[in-house]
């Protein structure tokens, strides 16, 4: 394992720590990878386009560069006929993650595994080829030196479970997010807090969400988790408007826009929903000072959201050499860097 001395739960003894996800939703929107099934063969088609992501995201203050294996597992390839990909695609997405963490020598970022629901999870029958399917996936991170695993975007507690036992079984700490949808329980009926308690129970060193819902949905859940247990809550909205009447994603429609297919912009067609930096910086304020202390974003999360963060939370990440200096602006800035004839001008642009 590597950085044993500041490892995960040292970084969250010591304070926070921020971890960008969302890679899925970002590459597909670059152009790297095809919306559906949303298997990452990105890694192997377009390696540079992965590395960039990471890096850009570790410069903007992700301290974690997780390993692009989301949906890189036995049941999503069979079903697009690429099963013999599995292994190369999940040592690869490794060792791009490493790659990317080996340029920071000096202030070297944690790496991550990822494991994910598997979609073939329906209860207690299914758990050993759950199982054997975290087994072989938490065995090429191991190999490879990761100093953690995520397991995430559960949706049901019982998947969440074996996910844990895998995890703790290869003697690695265990990061574990739900995704909890429009439902305030679970698909197996676990309500969130419970299911909380049971993840903690198995040994997860972090429990909380992921995905699906955006900061305004997700932190009043994460106040209820927060308070059901007592290791470490992690909370990594998608950077979406949700909200009261539309708890997540899946769900939102856009009244302003006739053109979207079947009126549903899940998941290509969110951007008019898409958080401003503001308001992700807002939440990680927010988040902490519920003492929730693993933070991030997910789908739709960029870098300027992570910087947002990151910033909110303290800290300068390189990305900060760049952020907002409105004084220098031609026409908001400050009276001494602005010519006279361009002063006000864009306040006389706004509809009055
Ligand atoms: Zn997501």
């Amino acid at each position: 394992m590597r950085n044993t001395k500041n490892g995960l739960l040292e970084r969250l003894t010591d304070g926070c720590v921020l971890c960008a996800e969302g890679h899925v939703f970002e590459l597909e929107r670059r152009g790297y990878l095809q919306a559906g099934a949303f298997v990452p063969e990105v890694v192997l088609e377009f390696p540079e386009a992965v590395k960039q992501l990471h890096r850009e995201f570790v410069r903007a203050g992700s301290d974690v560069v997780e390993a692009l294996t989301y949906y890189a597992h036995r049941e999503k390839l069979r079903s697009i006929g690429k099963e013999h990909l599995l292994e190369p695609m999940q040592r690869q997405a490794l060792a791009l993650a490493f790659e990317v963490a080996s340029e920071l020598p000096d202030s070297p970022p944690l790496v991550a595994g990822n494991i994910c629901n598997t979609n073939v999870w329906t209860d207690s029958r299914s758990d050993p080829e759950v199982r054997a399917m975290f087994d072989e996936q938490i065995g090429w991170a191991a190999d490879a030196g990761v100093d953690f695993i995520i397991g995430e975007t559960f949706a049901h507690c019982g998947e969440a479970e074996i996910a844990v036992g895998a995890i703790k079984a290869a003697g690695l700490p265990a990061v574990i997010t739900f995704a909890l949808h429009e439902d305030p329980d679970l698909r197996d009926g676990v309500p969130i807090d419970e299911a909380a308690r049971r993840l903690e129970q198995a040994g997860a060193d972090v429990v909380g969400l992921n995905c699906a819902r955006g900061p305004a949905t997700m932190l009043p859940v994460g106040a209820r988790i927060r308070s059901a247990v007592s290791c470490h809550v992690a909370l990594l909205p998608v950077a979406y408007r949700t909200h009261a009447d539309c708890q997540a994603i899946h769900g939102l429609t856009d009244p302003s826009c006739d053109c979207i297919p079947d009126n549903r912009p899940f998941p290509v067609a969110l951007d008019a929903f898409s958080c401003n930096r503001y308001e992700m910086a807002v939440f990680a304020g927010q988040a902490r000072a519920l003492d929730i202390r693993y933070l991030g974003v997910c789908c739709g999360g960029a870098p300027h959201h992570v910087r947002a963060m990151a910033e909110a939370l303290g800290r300068r990440p390189p990305a900060s050499q760049y952020s907002p200096d409105m004084s220098k602006h031609y026409s908001l800035g400050d009276a001494a860097a602005v010519i006279e004839s361009n002063l006000g001008y864009l306040d006389g642009l706004r509809k009055s």
